[in-house]
């Protein structure tokens, strides 16, 4: 399959940023990789108008958890389609960690994106303390297996392997620890649904992925792409990242 490079913004970028990405991309239209975009909705208002297909596809980040406009502040599925999205980020660490957020929860709004036609990236990933407690892989299976149906599964789905104390920090776990993990989360992935559909679900590393060590990340087994945020906020260290992949 091919690499599937994502970028989360996260509550940054700016319409700057926006065109430095429409002036690459429209030089580079990337076919190597899947290129995933997600900015804030704000900036994916303003950035839906001059985006082409040839440069890959826009996601979200985040959306309320029912089909109804009477929530305050979170922007509903509906809405995010109508920017021309095609991706959502799903229960990243700073809203499981900072807004409490559930598997349960998740789990909802993943139900509600696939009626929607979007394709979510779910999020999972140990803290520092659960990683030196050698709980990892506990956490990380019990965040999958809870934040989606799979008796139920509506539609396709990518998985990010974010430990959380990786993210933003500069560090990493050594290759050698991705490859565990990742292995282990196929060999789930596979028992939960058949080998044929286990084997083809895009598993991304991110947590401080950047444009230096890109190459190293996905040469490892069973990464088949990267969630980047700090790197992702500027469009050469991303277009490095791309052309790695
Ligand atoms: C993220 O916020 O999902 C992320 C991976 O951030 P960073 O690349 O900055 O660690």
């Amino acid at each position: 399959m091919k690499n599937l490079i994502a970028g989360n913004w996260k509550l940054k970028g700016s319409p700057d940023l926006a065109d430095s990405y429409i002036s690459h991309l429209s030089k580079t239209k990337p076919d190597n990789c899947t290129v995933v975009v997600c900015p804030t909705f704000d900036l994916l208002e303003y950035i839906c108008d001059k985006w082409s297909s040839e440069f890959g596809h826009l996601g979200a980040q985040d959306c309320f958890h029912e089909d109804t406009n009477y929530n305050d502040g979170l922007r509903t599925p509906d809405e995010i389609v109508s920017k021309g999205t095609s991706y959502i980020i799903l229960g990243h660490s700073d809203r499981r960690n900072k807004c409490h957020e559930t598997s349960e929860l998740v789990r909802k709004k993943v139900d509600l994106v696939w009626d929607k036609g979007l394709i979510p990236i779910v999020c999972v990933g140990e803290k520092s303390d659960e990683r030196k407690q050698n709980l990892t892989q506990k956490i990380v299976n019990k965040q999958i297996t809870e934040s989606l149906d799979f008796d139920n599964l509506r539609g396709p789905f990518v998985i990010a392997y974010e430990p959380v104390w990786a993210i933003g920090s500069g560090n990493t776990p050594t290759m050698e620890e991705i490859g565990e993990v990742h292995d282990e989360i196929r060999k789930l992935l596979v028992d939960l649904t058949c080998p044929t559909r286990g084997h083809n679900i895009p598993l991304l590393y991110g947590g401080s992925a950047d444009d230096q060590n890109a190459g190293s990340i996905l040469s490892v087994e069973n990464v088949n792409g990267l969630l980047i945020g700090g790197a992702s906020l500027n469009i050469q260290k991303f277009g490095a990242i791309i052309e790695c992949a």
